[in-house]
């Protein structure tokens, strides 16, 4: 196996050098070697992107020494942490200290770093993703300097490197707003396509935390909403045995299998999405908050994510929902609905427009080319920007148009790393050189 593969095993990589730092002095010393010696460097994070993003080329570091809360700041309800801190690890440490982020994605895997580097999101809430609640960072640059970035202290460079797509440098340590802990109540139910698309304003308007999937060639819609508790007694998890039946068996063993089922006879797919559909029923639970937001993925998969602008999201929606009815594909895994407020940040998707997140799967093993690129043809006519961890056809040009910031980037890369020290093939793709 090659030293390098991501999460869903589409992409490999065989670097000439692999170097586990402990200390930013060694981060400088490989990013100087690669200046002197023409070569690139590449950190990365767990593998989690479906892109090459974080594929290395010449040398490649591994985050996991660089792991941990290094201080946390009461008065400012900052915690900063080394870069290559396991989601699932921060989490726990932020538990004991009573404390929490403000929202996250659906798993807990990813390091900070790489999470943060790709503009990851949940939905809901009153921050657009993980990268929009970085208080400030420090980063080794492409010319081996050592800069820290907060609103304050190069206030361009934290503008834009919170989503830097490991372009612009190394990140050491990241400080991030956080929160008293607080736990969420979740509920999650069945619905109608009609009903679900009918009402998402009203729920998202009501709900803190709103997650919707859409089952194609049904109508079958299964919602989540979470609401932030007042308290953190009497809380109400899964039980053992619940979680067990519904997160472990249901959504992972048996959608595996049916999954598998539908890659080998995708004839049977439309009757096995009503199955899936149906095997999801109401339930109510509640938790701290990371433990609601996040749960397993065992079961492989390939993804596309846009992000569309919100007031159209839903139109996107219907029209992407007439592409899949008139065509033949068969499509095993639900489409994922989320949204997000607007941010600041200048590559984020959800830069200067508040956001919905339609998201398209398929089984690691099964063709997706014609599904992700009929839906992408949809997608882009609503101006839709691409999730920079997840796969897209799109090239620099495309993504100039869609980002009013895209050059002040460039130009900040030229600054920052002008041998290019960072580069890999998906990068120069995206952008441009
Ligand atoms: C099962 C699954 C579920 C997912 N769920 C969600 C979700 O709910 N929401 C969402 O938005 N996304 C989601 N994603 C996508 C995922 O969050 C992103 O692709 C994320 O970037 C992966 O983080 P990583 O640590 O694996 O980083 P990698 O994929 O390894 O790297 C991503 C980028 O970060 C850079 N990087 C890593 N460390 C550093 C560093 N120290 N300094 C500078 N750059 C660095 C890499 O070079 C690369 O450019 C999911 C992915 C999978 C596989």
């Amino acid at each position: 196996m090659a030293p390098w593969t991501n999460w869903a095993g589409t992409e490999a990589a065989d670097p000439r050098h692999v170097v586990t730092p402990t200390t930013t002095e060694q981060v400088v010393q490989e990013v100087e070697r690669a200046i002197a010696q023409r070569t690139t460097v590449k950190m990365a994070g767990t593998g989690h992107s479906f892109t090459g993003i974080s594929a290395p080329v010449d040398t490649m570091l591994r985050p996991d020494r660089l792991a941990g809360i290094v201080s946390v700041d009461r008065d400012a309800m900052t915690v900063t942490a080394l870069a290559g801190t396991p989601l699932h690890v921060l989490n726990a440490q932020l538990g004991r200290l009573g404390l929490s982020l403000h929202n996250m994605g659906d798993i807990e895997e990813q390091t900070l770093a790489g999470a943060t580097s790709t503009g990851t999101h949940g939905t809901g809430g009153t921050v657009a993703s993980l990268s929009a609640q970085i208080a400030a960072f420090s980063m080794v640059t492409g010319r081996g300097e050592e800069v820290h970035a907060s609103p304050s202290s190069h206030p361009t460079l934290f503008e834009a490197g919170r989503i830097g797509l490991g372009a612009l440098g190394v990140l050491t340590e990241i400080t991030l707003h956080v929160e008293p802990l607080f736990a969420l109540q979740a509920h999650e139910r069945p619905m109608s396509w009609d009903t679900a698309l009918s009402t998402y304003d009203e729920m998202t308007r009501e709900h803190h935390h709103v997650d919707v999937y859409w089952f194609p060639h049904t109508d079958r819609v299964m919602t989540k909403v979470n609401d932030r508790l007042a308290e953190l007694d009497d809380l109400r998890p899964l039980s053992r045995w619940r979680h067990w039946l519904d997160d472990e068996l249901l959504s992972n063993t048996v959608f595996g299998m049916i999954t598998s089922l539908g890659t080998r006879a995708p004839a049977t797919i439309p009757r096995l999405n009503q199955v899936s559909g149906r095997a999801l029923s109401e339930r109510s639970y509640s938790d701290i908050a990371h433990r609601v937001f996040t749960s397993p993925r065992r079961v492989r998969f390939k993804e596309m994510e846009y992000a569309l602008p919100r007031e159209a999201g839903l139109e996107a929606l219907r029209e992407v929902r007439r592409v899949i009815d008139a065509s033949s594909w068969r499509i095993g895994f639900p489409v994922e609905i989320r949204s997000t407020p607007a941010d600041d940040i200048a590559l984020s998707t959800s830069s200067g427009r508040a956001s919905m997140y339609l998201a398209f799967h398929v089984p690691v093993r099964a063709d997706h080319t014609d599904y992700f690129a009929g839906v992408e043809d949809v997608l882009r006519a609503f101006d839709g920007r691409p999730h920079w961890g997840k796969m897209h056809t799109l090239a620099a040009d495309d993504l100039a148009k869609l980002y009013p910031r895209y050059d002040e980037f460039l130009t900040l890369r030229d600054e920052l790393d002008p041998d290019r020290v960072f580069t890999n093939p998906y990068l120069r793709r995206v952008l441009g050189d």
